[in-house]
């Protein structure tokens, strides 16, 4: 395994930092095995396009099916775990005063690693709330021939994703705004940089004057405005940060 050369500025700003915020994309995901949105359509969900299954409208029109696409994605991601670049990120919140995390991701990895201040933009597909009122379900029935209902107000049930066209969670963007507005050390991990309002956080950061990272397998457009960009895998080059900083 090659070695990760850290350049001495960046050891410097890591050690002094009292406030990091990381964003994670899909790239994070990834690496864990977990497909990508679009590559998660096969078999007899490859006729659909995203957006006739991940939309209020989609949603409206055929719940059922939309239900079970989501019941679908939740079995194929119980057999994933979190990666060593999840692991990685658990140790640097412990190591730094006031960590954030942001993610794009809607697997919940990050939580299962063990990450404690999370923000997760696009929402949890693991959690499952009503489509009316909002109030959270902590368990449904998924061998019905419709879509479970509310408890509550008998609404039905939805997956607490951000669909296209919906708005992100207030409290979420929010939260991530104010954590890359105030950081010192920003780091973008395995995000493309195309989903907005995610891709303007980095740029927030840096013009409040924090040190942006970039953590990437490809080059992005943040690429060239980063202070410092390592290129490869977030599970290979997070672990060995961890060990040259604070081990
Ligand atoms: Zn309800």
């Amino acid at each position: 395994m090659r070695t990760i050369d850290f350049p001495p500025e960046l050891r410097s700003f890591l050690h002094r930092t009292s406030k990091l915020a990381a964003l994670t994309g899909a790239g994070v995901s990834q690496e864990s095995g977990l497909r990508t949105f679009r590559d998660a359509q096969q078999g007899l969900w490859a006729q659909y396009k995203p957006e006739d299954l991940a939309s209020p409208e989609a949603f409206a029109r055929d719940p059922k099916l939309i239900w079970d696409w989501y019941t679908w994605r939740r079995e194929a991601i119980k057999g994933v775990r979190p990666n060593p670049g999840h692991y990685a990120l658990v140790e640097i919140e412990k190591q730094i005063p006031e960590f954030t995390l942001i993610t794009q991701n809607v697997d919940g990895l990050h939580r299962m690693a063990g990450s404690q201040n999370v923000f997760e933009l696009h929402g949890n597909i693991q959690l499952v709330r009503c489509s009316e009122c909002g109030e959270f379900a902590d368990e449904w029935d998924d061998d019905l021939e419709s879509v479970p209902q509310c408890k509550a107000c008998g609404g039905l049930l939805r997956p607490d994703v951000v669909w296209f066209g919906e708005s992100l969670p207030l409290d979420q963007l929010e939260g991530a705004v104010e954590a890359a507005r105030t950081c010192d050390v920003f780091f973008s991990v395995g995000t493309s940089g195309v989903v907005q309002p995610a891709a303007s956080l980095a740029h927030a950061a840096r013009n409040n004057g924090a040190v942006v990272v970039e953590i990437n397998a490809e080059l992005t457009s943040l690429t060239e405005k980063a202070d410092f960009f390592f290129h490869g895998k977030s599970g290979e080059i997070l672990p060995e940060l961890v060990k040259a900083l604070w081990s």
